[in-house]
């Protein structure tokens, strides 16, 4: 008797549910046909049993914090509202002493990630980035560090005279734990040339992914959608990633982000729809197999929409995040927190089983299938709303069940 997938699939999709179930790659043509129809439930039904069989119900988040440390940017891509030029009455760059602060506090709270990016700041030098590593790990060493996107990596390279190897090496010595995903945008050149046309080509990004992952450091992989990509140049950056994967290996997570055009120059562009944040998360699940995380970022997707791609192959919510700037300047209307409670709340009532991890995926807190009696799922935002997200505040997010249980009580 055919099940209830086999039921809502269009017949001519079988063959792709087919090759899911045996473990088989499934073709760029077949990832296109994917991307491009509108048949929304059986995509999602497709997704959802790959991820199924591939990674299994846990849901995965963490409790992090963003430190943008710096928005002075060297150059202009068009697709971006957070890099501002020197004397931009906008521009910031923390000292050592303000990051070593935040740090310092948000440890406090229980945050074992610090997810450090900024821009390429023209007059910084590649040791301040090492002094910075060394003072936030002495203020927090239980705090894993995850910094620096490709071309931020490439920029020390340029302004150190270093090969990008040593630089990479370097940051590593001085407390660099893992590698953020940002940066690849779109691969292909045709749509660098219009949102980004001075940042690194893709040759570039996926070099220095694959140095940093020859020499132990893990990454994440991601991709910008929503502005003037084709859908052949999605299918294009998915296959790329996945044969970078097949050769390097170090890609954790996949995180498709949604464009925000809100303060950039492309502004006149509407962003992405429902249906392609969820499209995009259904395809890259299926076509993406070397990747066991596919993380529906909530910054930019917002929690709601993060939530039901639960439903479409993802199995990571991202984490706590508490400050964020670069999609808040271009126009994200979301909290800046969502607290443990509502990450948990986000997934249970999304019918899997949340698990904190920390940055390399080792699970740090395991929780029931299902939440605690009289439980009532959360509002997005209510949490969040209530809490002190000062760096200074106080360390009051519950992060265990038994925490939780007595909040409810
Ligand atoms: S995307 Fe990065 S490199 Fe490009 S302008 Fe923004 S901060 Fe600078």
């Amino acid at each position: 008797m055919a099940t209830v997938l086999e039921r809502v699939l269009p017949p001519d999709w079988r063959p792709v549910l087919e090759k899911v179930r045996r473990g088989e790659r499934l073709s760029g043509e077949e990832g296109l046909r994917l991307l491009t129809s509108n048949r929304l439930t059986p995509l999602g039904a497709l997704a959802d049993e790959a991820r199924r069989l591939r990674a299994g119900d846990q849901v995965y988040f963490n409790n992090n914090a963003h430190i943008n440390y710096s928005n002075v940017c060297a150059i202009h891509c068009r697709f971006c509202a957070f890099g501002k030029s020197r004397n931009h009455p906008e521009g910031y760059a923390y000292s050592i002493g303000q990051i070593v602060e935040k740090a310092a506090a948000y440890a406090r709270l229980g945050v074992t990630e610090f997810h450090m990016v900024g821009g390429l700041h023209p007059d910084l030098p590649f040791d301040w980035y090492l002094d910075m590593l060394r003072a936030v790990k002495a203020a927090a060493p239980e705090a894993h560090l995850k910094c620096f996107t490709a071309i931020e990596m490439l920029h020390f390279s340029k302004i150190s005279g270093l090969p990008l190897e040593e630089v990479l090496s370097r940051l590593k010595e001085a407390g660099l734990g893992s590698m953020p995903g940002g940066g690849a945008e779109i691969f292909a050149p045709r749509v660098r040339n219009i949102i980004c046309k001075p940042k690194e080509t893709a040759e570039e990004w996926l070099w220095v992914h694959d140095t940093a992952h020859s020499l132990g450091i893990k990454s994440n992989a991601t991709m910008l959608y929503g502005h003037v990509e084709r859908p052949e140049e999605i299918i294009d950056h998915l296959l790329r990633l996945r044969e970078q994967q097949d050769r390097s290996g170090g890609f954790q997570a996949f995180i498709p982000l949604a464009f925000h055009p809100a303060n950039t120059d492309l502004s006149d562009l509407p962003g992405p729809t429902g249906y392609l944040d969820l499209r995009v998360v259904a395809v890259a699940r299926l076509l993406l197999d070397n990747f066991r995380f596919i993380k529906s970022y909530w910054v930019m997707m917002s929690p709601r929409m993060a939530q039901i791609s639960l439903a479409f192959g993802a199995n990571d919510v991202d984490g706590t995040v508490r400050e964020e700037k670069i999609y808040h300047m271009a126009g994200a209307v979301t909290p800046q927190l969502q607290t443990p409670e509502e990450l948990l709340s986000l997934i249970w009532e999304a019918g899997r089983i949340p698990a904190e991890r920390d940055t390399l995926y080792n699970v740090i807190h395991e929780y029931p299938a299902r939440p605690p009696e009289g439980w009532r799922p959360l509002l997005v935002g209510d949490a969040a709303a209530a809490a002190d997200v000062a760096p200074s505040g106080p360390p009051s997010v519950p992060l265990t069940l038994t925490d939780l249980e007595e909040v409810e009580a």
